[in-house]
C-alpha cells in the first residue's frame, strides 16, 4: 500500500516513476515492491527488502527496462476492487483502517497493477525519463535513489 504523502514537492510523475520501478525490481528480483519510500520532484528513494546490493549491470537493466515502459506511452488508469477481492489478489496483509470496502487499483497499461491512493500521470510518457542516481544496501535493506532527469 503506497502511502500519499501530500507535501509541496510531491510530484506525480515521480510517483508514476515508483510504481514502475516497483514492478520492474518484481520482475527482476521477486522479493517484492519497496516497502518505504520517499519521492519527491528532485530525487526519490525507495527501500526493498533484499539480500545485497544490485551491480552496475543490474541498475543499467532496471534503467532500460523502466524507461522502455516509459517510452509505451501506456495509459494509467484506475479501476475499483472489493476489499476482499483486493485482499486475496495483491496478497495485502492489511488496509488502513479508512480505507472502506471499495479499493482503487492504479494500472499502468498491462505492466502494473497495484493499490494506491496517490496521483499519477494520465500516461506514462509524461515521466520523460528515469535515471537511477545510486543504490546502498545496510541490515537487509536495498536503498534505490533515482532522478527524472530533464535534458
Ligand atoms: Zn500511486
Amino acid at each position: 500500500m503506497n502511502e500519499v504523502k501530500s507535501n509541496k514537492d510531491y510530484n506525480p510523475e515521480m510517483h508514476s516513476a515508483e510504481h514502475i520501478l516497483n514492478q520492474t525490481m518484481v520482475r527482476m528480483f521477486n522479493k517484492g515492491r519497496s516497502f518505504s519510500n520517499h519521492i519527491e520532484k528532485k530525487k526519490s528513494k525507495c527501500d526493498y527488502h533484499f539480500d545485497r546490493n544490485l551491480t552496475e549491470e543490474e541498475i543499467e537493466q532496471i534503467n532500460k527496462k523502466v524507461n522502455e515502459v516509459i517510452q509505451q506511452d501506456l495509459a494509467v488508469t484506475e479501476k475499483f476492487l472489493h476489499r476482499d477481492e483486493a485482499i486475496e489478489k495483491f496478497k495485502l496483509s492489511q488496509l488502513p483502517d479508512d480505507a472502506g470496502d471499495t479499493i482503487r487499483i492504479i494500472e499502468i497499461g498491462d505492466y502494473d497493477a497495484c493499490p494506491c491512493s496517490g496521483v499519477h500521470v494520465k500516461s506514462t510518457n509524461e515521466i520523460g525519463k528515469f535515471q537511477i542516481i545510486s543504490s546502498s544496501f545496510e541490515n537487509d535493506v536495498l536503498r534505490i535513489r533515482f532522478k527524472l532527469p530533464k535534458d
